[in-house]
């Protein structure tokens, strides 16, 4: 077996997260329960029986996580377990306060190391090889060598992540560029459900500091949300007031900064034990301290900016994507176990169960498939298949770079928290220009900047699709959801090319 990753192995979205890993293991809870609040969650459009898959069998994946060297937050020698925006009840299991993420990646990366697996760092993969339709490698850019080389495999699976880069501000580290989606666009493979992308409404903003999460776990400990004025605004908005969905968090923000002309709104934690403040969230906690807030008795000026990828490549229950051979996983997947929205820390809990699944099916050994019986509130109508047509790259490899900021900043306006059809046409004109003029990387930076026009491509055209607001996606000009919209959009390209897109 072998690992390809374009940085270090440590370097992922996964090293950041925060708040935890949701699984239904408390005596009060049920996979019944987490099933529903998922689908609440999800605003009509999850897949009922990913779902399913999801919350029965994240009890025991937790267990295998920690069986594997991870170790979640206890007292007494019970688990100890976090509420967040939109769950029932308290299931999310932390460890270290606020690092569930480094601890997760520290013991996995430790036990693959000691494994037979062989693990190539500085190796961003460029394009997947098809050979009669079947997914038979990839090509891969040896960045320390400066070559370009191909790997033969049985099977392929793609779990490269999310895309938060594709906007001017995101809580994702540097290497969430979307390439994934990219390469198994450039393959033929289907795309599903990108116009949900996440914004977490409270990162800290703050000039000259790095966009950074402070965790939904934070307002899930009672803090509060305060505009300009100092007033506690998000009763108005929503009955859970602070606990709300977030892309109604989000959206609140914007609205509350709009007349006061600010870029931020506020946390207010100085009401909560300031020594709980300190043992729960010592990352948030120390992050602050160094650029001079002290979260105790400070507010922390906190804005919305790009999470999570909720969309990716279409799969099944089994992870299979629409392309035999390759398999997708995690952030860069899209299982329909989100819908239109991703309940709080269920995105690692889906990432490890249908890791799991992807291993059983690609040796041969059943899964599950948890068919449901029909129900009317979960049923969905049948996807819309959309294709579209990609500019090709020019065929050589051409040393020119690409103007991410641009990008990012037209991502950030056109097609952020609030979209309308007149930034979204023009967005995509923006984008097909771009794409045209864009060589086929000869660098990383020139293949993450070409995959990023891609994404941000297949992201404005099923924006423009989805005439209606639903989940993470808002539409200014169509500002309520709309029945005939419970479907998802899948996009494919155009012509099948066995080269990246
Ligand atoms: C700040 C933050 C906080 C979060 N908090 C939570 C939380 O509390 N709970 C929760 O459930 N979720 C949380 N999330 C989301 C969650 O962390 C991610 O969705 C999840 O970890 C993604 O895991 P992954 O394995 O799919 O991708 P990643 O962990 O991002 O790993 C992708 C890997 O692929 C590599 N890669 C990418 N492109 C290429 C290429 N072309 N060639 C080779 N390698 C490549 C990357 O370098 C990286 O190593 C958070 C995310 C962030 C950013």
């Amino acid at each position: 077996m072998l690992i390809l990753t374009k940085g270090r192995l440590s370097q992922s979205n996964t090293k950041y997260a925060q708040g935890g890993i949701a699984a239904a293991v408390a005596a009060d809870d049920s996979p019944a329960l987490h099933w529903q609040d998922t689908m609440v969650a999800g605003a009509g459009l999850c897949d009922a029986n990913a779902v399913m898959a999801m919350v029965t069998e994240g009890r025991a994946c937790v267990r295998e996580l920690m069986a594997l060297g991870v170790n979640f937050d206890t007292l007494h020698g019970e688990i100890t377990l976090a509420n967040e925006g939109a769950h029932s009840v308290p299931r999310v299991l932390h460890a270290r306060g606020d690092a569930t993420g480094a601890e997760i990646e520290g013991a996995l990366s430790r036990y693959t190391r000691r494994s037979p697996v062989t693990i190539r760092e500085n190796h961003t993969a460029t394009k997947l090889l098809v050979q009669g339709g079947r997914c038979v490698g990839v090509e891969a850019l040896d960045e320390r060598a400066g070559q370009f080389r191909e790997f033969g495999a049985r099977t392929v699976i793609l779990c490269s992540g999310g895309a938060g880069r594709l906007f001017a501000y995101t809580t994702n580290p540097a290497i969430a560029t979307g390439d994934g989606v990219a390469l198994a666009f450039g393959a033929g493979a289907g795309i599903a459900d990108m116009e949900f992308y996440q914004f977490h409404p409270t990162a800290l903003r703050l000039t000259g500091a790095a966009s950074f999460l402070i965790s939904e776990a934070v307002r899930g400990a009672g803090a509060h949300l305060r505009n300009e004025s100092g007033e506690r605004y998000m009763s108005r908005y929503h009955d859970l007031a602070e606990l709300a969905p977030r892309d109604v968090v989000a959206r609140a923000a914007v609205r509350e900064m709009e007349p006061a002309q600010t870029d931020c709104v506020y946390l207010d934690m100085r009401h909560l034990d300031a020594a709980e403040t300190r043992t729960h969230f010592p990352t948030i906690f120390a992050r602050c301290q160094h650029y001079g807030i002290d979260i105790t008795k400070e507010l922390i000026p906190v804005a919305p900016a790009a999470h999570y990828m909720t969309g990716g490549v279409l799969t099944d229950l089994q992870g299979r994507t629409t392309v035999p051979g390759l398999y997708a996983c995690g952030e860069v997947a899209c299982t329909g176990a989100h819908g239109a929205n991703r309940l709080a820390s269920n995105s690692l809990l889906e990432a490890v169960v249908f890791a799991r699944r992807i291993v059983l099916d690609s040796q041969d050994i059943d899964v599950p498939d948890y068919a449901l019986p029909p129900q009317r509130e979960a049923d969905l109508a049948p996807h819309r298949h959309v294709r579209i047509d990609i500019p090709p790259p020019a065929t050589h490899r051409k040393r020119a770079g690409g103007a991410m900021p641009a990008l990012q900043q037209l991502m950030w306006h056109n097609t952020g928290i609030v979209r309308h059809e007149t930034g979204l046409a023009a967005a995509e004109a923006q984008l097909r220009e771009w794409l045209a003029r864009a060589p086929i990387g000869a660098t990383r930076r020139q293949q993450e900047y070409r995959s990023s026009l891609v994404l941000g491509l297949l992201l404005t055209t099923a924006a423009r699709l989805r005439r209606e607001s639903r989940g993470a996606h808002f539409r200014q000009d169509y500002p309520d959801a709309n029945e005939g919209w419970r479907r998802r959009i899948v996009i494919a390209p155009e012509t099948r090319r066995s080269g990246s897109a």
